[in-house]
């Protein structure tokens, strides 16, 4: 098997088709090469400690010195407190399977390694490759890294070309690209939202943005404002704004190249049965000890920490990618609303009343990551079908009238086994 899959090409202004067509090209994975004319990329940005952190929050709140200590506290503790939205529904012999777990991106990674020869020699190439590859991430795509590619590009006030890593520029062309595909629905140019709603680096203290704040946010968005040029690999690709305000925030799809990017180091190291996660984003190279496919635990949604993690389902995976996007893991309540940190782009508000949870399979994590966060926009019927026009299985866990969860999938998702 041959994995140098990244052909060169000219370096030049892509127009968005262009760029699409480019990036079929970017798979890391032999056995998903080029579908239909998209495809999968890379890459990472990030959450904080307050990412898996359910944050209760009443709405005029006067923050004083006292009261964001205890905040903080409270986001260690509840970080403490998390657990993964996967987990792996066998737990083999020790000896069948190498574990590698660490952090990264405001949340936790994990590796597993099967097959010959597990050994410490390789726990240690191991843990330097995944080390290595994810400080490679963070400093591409992370919002938190002063010096990464996205900040830099973000604090940049200028409509020139910036030059930035190739894999950046590649999965800011996926990402733009499913803006075009979903109408808008994703929209990696939602930072000042974020930011208004109180996601991402600052949890917000104080009153819900006002009608005029969530315009003039809107008026600095739009991904249509970006252009990507993409140069070879090992070169510079470029980013250009047409309006110097605009920002780019990478999370819903960072963790995913992160899982992607991490997996092409292992491929490279000659091992091709494997799990990488990061918090929750995976990609299940191969088989697991004893052989067959990796089984994966979809966790059901609950909102309360303590209750516990409950199998939804279990789904099996071969040389695949799955994603889950919730709105019970992080969000906050607000005169009753829950306010989902997943924001809708169109309205410039929360996604309200939609899915529980998305849980996408796909060739790749990058792209199952993005999809999930696109699906919790556009839930059920519409986000399902449109994730089924672009090849892509997607299951949601809608609410019924009295809060049971109800299964929806499009054709292209598995039957699941319920545990
Ligand atoms: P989940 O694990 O639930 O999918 P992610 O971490 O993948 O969540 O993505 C959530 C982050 O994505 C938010 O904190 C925000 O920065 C960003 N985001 C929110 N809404 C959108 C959207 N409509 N399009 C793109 N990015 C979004
Ligand atoms: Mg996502």
């Amino acid at each position: 098997m041959r994995f140098d899959r990244i052909p060169s090409f000219q370096m030049k202004w892509a127009s968005l088709d262009e760029v699409g067509l480019a990036l079929s090209l970017f798979c890391p994975y032999p056995s998903q090469q080029p579908r239909t004319g998209l495809a999968p990329l890379p890459h990472h940005a990030h959450l904080t400690a307050s990412r898996r952190v359910q944050l209760i929050m009443a709405p005029r709140l006067a923050i004083d010195r006292h009261t964001l200590r205890m905040i903080a506290i409270s986001f260690v503790l509840l970080s403490a407190l998390t657990i993964h939205r996967l987990w792996f529904a066998d737990d083999p012999n020790a000896s069948d399977v190498l574990v590698i777990q660490g952090e990264t991106m405001g949340t936790t990674y994990e590796i597993r390694i099967a097959g010959e020869e597990l050994d410490e020699r390789l726990r240690l190439t191991v843990e330097q490759i995944a080390t290595k590859r994810l400080a490679e991430v963070d400093s591409w795509m992370s919002n938190w890294n002063p010096e990464s590619d996205v900040s830099r590009f973000n604090a940049a006030r200028t409509t020139d070309g910036f030059p930035v890593s190739y894999e950046t520029a590649a999965i800011t062309a996926y990402a733009v690209e499913l803006s075009k595909w979903s109408a808008g629905a994703f929209d990696i140019s939602v930072g000042p939202l974020v930011r208004l709603w109180g996601f991402g680096y600052h949890p917000r203290m104080g009153e819900a943005p006002t009608t005029e704040e969530i315009s003039d946010a809107m008026s600095r968005m739009g991904a249509r404002r970006l252009r990507v040029g993409r140069g070879a690999p090992n070169t510079n690709g470029f980013l250009r704004k047409s309006d110097p305000a605009l920002e780019i925030d990478l999370s819903a799809i960072a963790k995913g190249f992160g899982v992607d990017h991490v997996s092409d180091g292992l491929f490279k190291l000659e091992r091709f049965d494997f799990l990488v996660e990061i918090g929750g984003e995976v990609y299940a190279a191969g088989e697991r000890p004893g052989g067959g496919p990796w089984r994966l635990a979809i966790e059901k949604p609950t909102d309360l920490e303590f209750e516990g993690r409950v199998v939804q389902s279990i789904v099996e995976l071969q040389d695949q990618a799955m994603a889950t996007s919730g709105d019970y893991r992080i969000f906050y309540t607000e005169n009753e609303r829950r306010i989902s940190h997943t924001i809708d782009p169109r309205t410039g508000y929360p996604v309200e009343n939609g899915p529980a949870s998305a849980t996408v399979i796909a060739g790749s994590a990058t792209e199952a990551d993005a999809w999930a966060t696109t699906l919790m926009v556009l839930g059920d019927p519409e986000g399902l079908a449109l994730a089924e026009e672009w090849e892509i299985a997607a299951m949601l866990l809608v609410r019924g009238e009295d809060g049971e969860l109800i299964v929806r999938r499009n054709a292209l998702f598995p039957e699941t086994e319920i545990p």
